[in-house]
């Protein structure tokens, strides 16, 4: 396993420019409409908030105490009335105004700014969904499954409340800010120049809050990862954990990086303890120095140095306007925190979405059923795929991790490998576990690609065909069988008969479906459901037992009808009845199609037109079962254990067993020992 710090994620994480720009360009642009239209409704509502108080002051001065002209800021006084009601009427009609135009201007805003931010991030949530689900396998093998739902999730909030709140906040404490010390000036620059004094002080708390602050987050990033990591471990391997009597131990390890986590945050918190205050104290000290100064100054005239005289109208507008000022600028330690969340979380998301996909099609890459001018074996080949699959000579190593180039793989796993099925053929693989049987049909997929060699369907090499027409063509049962929470027959008709291309309620879909579970013996134990075929079975329904999941997932292939079929053989035990079942149906299923199995029951082996015998990621044997048996060796030995002929392997092919799983760093197995051709 990778070292947390060598995961693919976390290096391409690391090496994201800029992610909140990049979040800006590649997913706000075509919604940049949304943004623009909030934030203009944003300064209107901002800049009317601040009519009423101008307004008062105004009126004070001219209507109530007579000490001024009335006049308005930016209104020319030729329109403004003489009459003193009249001036009155307007001014109580200014204010009323201001107070509507702010309110559907808050309204229009809010619209915009949530359009825009959830708008936004469905892209990127559609986005980071679809890109990690054409990755590699070998990102699945490191294990990042609990990282990935977490950037589907958190990261996807986290960006959420930024752009919905953080940034429209932000816009509106810079237009309240320099508003508010815009009219302040306007009015009575000295008197502004007493209750602005806190706002450099406010900004160069800011900045060392920011500067303190940044690292600490940077550090509570990393152990969310890892309370992630141990939660979904946890989660996962729940089983083990009940049955090793682990439970407490895994408390632990969670109440550690729990703990660690609140550690981190307090961090945090701490620095916020400070800031908060110290940004409501400047505030205060501002207004409080606003009103001593000019309560004063209307008292005694200017006093120390100033010059300008000042009416109880501005001084009121002067203490409504400061008033306004605390509010937003409180807000500023939310903003950063919603601001850093952000940049973590789009960090996260464009990982997610550079790590390379090393398996794709290939740009010139054709349809296997339509791909048949490449081969000369003069067949009509547009009627679709032949089922021809050939093994040139196929080397593969496992990558370490994500990152590293398979050029690079040490270990091979499967050596210099070939072979060839012909059409309808029958392949079965047998060896002992860790052989490479799995791996070397998992390569015909595509779930990984050879290292060395070439694999060959129908003469094309693999690689220079679409993955879904390859994927289409070959059917895999495997040993455990998946099924999605919905119904059975959702289930059944899942893979080639899902989307909405589909009329999947059509009375012939159906019966496609009850022919298919038929075949694959499921039909009865399906239809004594109290539901039938629209049973729900998964996560929220009824549990079934493994026969009958590989049955449905064997239905499954039979409606998916491939040309190359891949079974990977259950080694759970089943009651010989079930066995007997799911053979008639393998057996049904791979009828005409080429079939490989990764092959336990003897039955399958005797009919097999071809077996080969696996040891160490090389074929050692090769031939029917009667040639095998005849050569006498480790296929002769394997059978003959199975079979009750000999009561045990001899001992050197035990030693070499050992040997093989101690180099391999694996855990002895039982699988050989037994006597069993697999584990
Ligand atoms: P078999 O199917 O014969 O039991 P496998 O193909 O599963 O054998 O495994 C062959 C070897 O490859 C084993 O040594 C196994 O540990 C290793 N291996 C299997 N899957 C992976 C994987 N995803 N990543 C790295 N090594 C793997």
């Amino acid at each position: 396993m990778a070292a947390d710090e060598d995961s693919a994620f976390e290096v391409y994480r690391d090496q994201v420019d800029r992610p909140l720009v990049r979040l800006f360009r590649e997913y706000g642009a075509p919604e940049a409409h949304w943004l623009v239209l909030g934030m203009l409704a944003n300064v209107v509502a901002r800049v009317a908030s601040l009519v009423p108080p101008i307004v008062l002051g105004v009126a004070i001065d001219a209507i109530f105490s007579g000490e001024g002209a009335y006049t308005l800021p930016v209104v020319p006084d030729a329109w403004l009335p003489t009459d003193q009601f009249a001036q009155f009427t307007l001014s109580a009609a200014l204010i009323c105004g201001a107070f509507v135009v702010t309110a559907v201007f808050t309204w229009i805003y809010g619209i915009a700014a949530n359009n825009f931010a959830h708008r936004v991030m469905h892209a990127v949530r559609t986005d980071s969904f679809e890109k990690m689900q054409r990755l590699d396998m070998t990102f699945f093998d490191d294990k990042q499954t609990g990282e990935v739902m977490s950037v589907l999730n958190n990261d996807a909030s986290n960006l959420e409340v930024f752009l919905d709140n953080a940034l429209q906040n932000s816009a509106r404490l810079g237009v309240m800010v320099l508003g508010i010390a815009g009219v302040l000036v306007y009015y009575n620059a000295q008197l502004a120049s007493v209750t602005l004094v806190a706002v450099p002080l406010m900004f160069a708390l800011t900045f060392w809050f920011m500067r303190a602050v940044e690292p600490r987050y940077v550090e509570q990033r990393e152990v969310v990862g890892n309370l992630n990591t141990a939660l979904e471990n946890a989660l996962s391997g729940v089983e083990l954990v009940k049955t090793s009597n682990t439970e407490g131990y895994e408390t632990d390890r969670v109440e550690d990086v729990s703990y660690s986590y609140f550690r981190r945050t307090m961090d945090i918190l701490k620095l916020n303890y400070v800031y908060r205050p110290g940004m409501e104290l400047l505030a205060g000290v501002a207004f409080a120095a606003t009103f001593v100064v000019g309560g004063i100054w209307l008292f005694r005239g200017p006093p120390g140095p100033f010059t300008a005289t000042l009416s109880v109208g501005t001084f009121v507008t002067f203490i409504f306007l400061t008033q306004q000022f605390v509010a937003p600028l409180a807000e500023v330690s939310n903003i950063i925190d919603q601001y850093e969340n952000a940049k973590a979380s789009s960090e996260r998301v464009f990982g997610l979405m550079d790590i390379p996909v090393r398996i794709t099609d290939d740009p010139d890459a054709v349809d296997l059923a339509a791909a048949g001018e490449g081969d000369n074996d003069g067949d009509d080949d547009s009627a679709g795929v032949e089922g021809h699959v050939e093994y040139d000579d196929v080397s593969f190593a496992y990558v370490e991790n994500a990152l590293q180039d398979p050029e690079d793989a040490e270990e091979y796993v499967i050596d210099g490998v070939s072979f060839a099925a012909e059409p309808g053929e029958t392949v079965a693989l047998v060896g002992p576990t860790g052989a490479g049987k799995s791996t070397l049909l998992k390569l015909l997929l595509r779930l990984y690609d050879v290292t060395d060699g070439a694999i060959r369907v129908d003469g094309h090499d693999i690689r220079d065909v679409t993955l879904e027409s390859l994927r289409g063509a070959v059917g895999y049962v495997s040993q455990d069988t998946y099924l999605f929470d919905g119904t059975i027959a959702e289930n059944i008709r899942y893979g080639r008969f899902t989307g909405v291309d589909h009329d999947v309620e059509s009375e012939a879909m159906r019966e496609r479906v009850i022919e298919a579970t038929k075949a694959a013996e499921a039909h009865e134990f399906i239809s004594s459901l109290p539901q039938g075929y629209d049973t729900r079975i998964g996560e929220r329904g009824v549990k079934l037992s493994g026969g009958q999941r590989q049955r449905i997932a064997i239905a499954r292939t039979i409606l998916q009808d491939p040309e190359i079929l891949i079974l990977d053989e259950a080694t759970s035990a089943v009651d010989t009845e079930t066995e007997m079942l799911i053979q008639r149906s393998l057996d049904r299923l791979s009828e005409d199609r080429t079939t490989f199995t990764i092959a336990h029951r003897l039955s399958t082996i005797k009919d097999a037109d071809n077996v080969l015998v696996v040891e160490d990621g090389e074929i050692v044997e090769r031939g029917t079962h009667d040639e095998l048996i005849d050569r006498d060796g480790l296929y002769a030995k394997l059978w003959g254990v199975q079979a009750g002929e000999i009561d045990e392997l001899p001992e050197e092919f035990v030693e070499k067993a050992r040997e093989r799983h101690v180099e391999r760093g694996v855990e002895e197995g039982p699988g050989v020992e037994r006597g069993t051709l697999d584990d």
